[in-house]
């Protein structure tokens, strides 16, 4: 093969390591209602409004890469609930033929106020992050107070029947006081929980020792809460790591992106608000589809561009190598 699918135009999305893509994120803003330190800066200049993709433009894409074979959507920021009436692009987005599921990603702060819009467009699935269950280290993490906020919020997606998932990111120095905390409310109130090792794709200096990693976790779990046994719908391919714990009550995750990277079985591509698809979060190019979708509108090159982009996947993100290069823009302006 010379080309990405150069012999069969309507296959899969492959990349040269023969991984097939079915996964998109789709950042909806960059802004944000916390300044989490290890996401993003204090002082942020934010992507002016004019930049960020509308929903039609948003969908149009979608609606593009649906037959490519995507069929599985994250919406994320920024906060993308700071997008005004994100609810009637999740109703756009349901309706793409070949969509199968539509997620979010949100701090939950203010999920309260929109759990019911959110659950009548038809979405069903959210992934809430919460580092700690202490209000003055939730300040300290994310530069803002919220915690109270966040709480209601996930009160009232669980009372609207969202599936919900709890996201903790791992940083030594926190995750230590906050992790059987955590692991407890979630055991009480039927969340999964899980943990995601500290990545460099903040704008504070990350160092491999900040990280505490999921095998320190696991210790920290067993010893305090109780022993766990990989789940049976573990799947060592998969980014999360499943365990439900011994006593039958509940589950937890872990996302080793550090010390076990799950490049090789890497599905996803992601969108920017401002309309750059990247082929991996630690990506240190990117394609600007933008002009494809809003002056030219340009189907079939767009199509081209987004298989190009598949086609230069490189093999991993190398943060555990020397060949490791931190890309410009931080999580927040990416889409975690
Ligand atoms: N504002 C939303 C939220 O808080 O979930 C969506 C965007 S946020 C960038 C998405 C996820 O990225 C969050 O779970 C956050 O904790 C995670 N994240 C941000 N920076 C990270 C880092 N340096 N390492 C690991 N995870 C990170």
């Amino acid at each position: 093969m010379v080309g990405p699918n150069a012999d069969s135009p309507n296959s899969a999305l492959l990349d040269t390591f023969g991984r097939v893509h079915n996964n998109l994120r789709i950042s909806v803003t960059d802004r944000c209602n916390l300044r989490c330190i290890y996401c993003m800066p204090e002082d942020v200049t934010f992507m002016d409004r004019g930049e960020l993709l509308s929903f039609e433009e948003i969908a149009h894409f979608v609606r593009v890469v649906a037959p490519l074979g995507i069929d599985k959507l994250r919406l994320t920021g920024g906060e993308p609930l700071m997008r005004r009436d994100l609810h009637k692009l999740v109703a756009m987005l349901v309706e793409v033929p070949g969509i199968k599921d539509v997620s979010l990603t949100t701090n939950g702060l203010l999920l309260a106020a929109q759990a019911q819009l959110l659950y009548d467009a038809g979405l069903r699935r959210l992934n809430l992050s919460l580092d700690t269950l202490d209000a003055e280290r939730f300040k300290v993490l994310t530069r803002r107070d919220g915690l109270e906020e966040t709480l209601v919020g996930l009160a009232a997606a669980k009372a609207r029947g969202f599936h919900v998932k709890i996201n903790a990111v791992a940083i030594r120095g926190f995750i230590e006081l906050d992790a059987v905390p955590l692991a407890r409310y979630c055991r009480d109130h039927g969340f999964e929980l899980r943990f995601i090792e500290y990545m460099p794709i903040g704008a504070e200096s990350w160092e491999r020792k900040k990280v505490f990693y999921a095998h320190e976790l696991m210790d920290l779990l067993e010893r305090e809460i109780a022993p766990l046994a990989p789940s049976p719908n573990y799947d060592p391919r998969a980014p999360a790591m499943d365990f439900l714990y011994a006593d039958g009550v509940g589950s937890v995750g872990f996302i080793a992106s550090v010390s076990r990277p799950f490049c090789k079985s890497c599905n996803r591509i992601r969108l920017t608000a401002d309309g750059k698809l990247r082929h991996c979060l630690f990506a240190l190019e990117e394609t600007d589809i933008k002009p494809m979708l809003r002056d030219q509108r340009d189907d079939e090159r767009l199509t081209e561009a987004v298989r190009q982009t598949v086609w230069s996947k490189w093999e991993g993100h190398e943060i555990n190598s020397a060949l490791f290069v931190k890309p410009q823009r931080t999580m927040h302006a990416i889409g975690g």
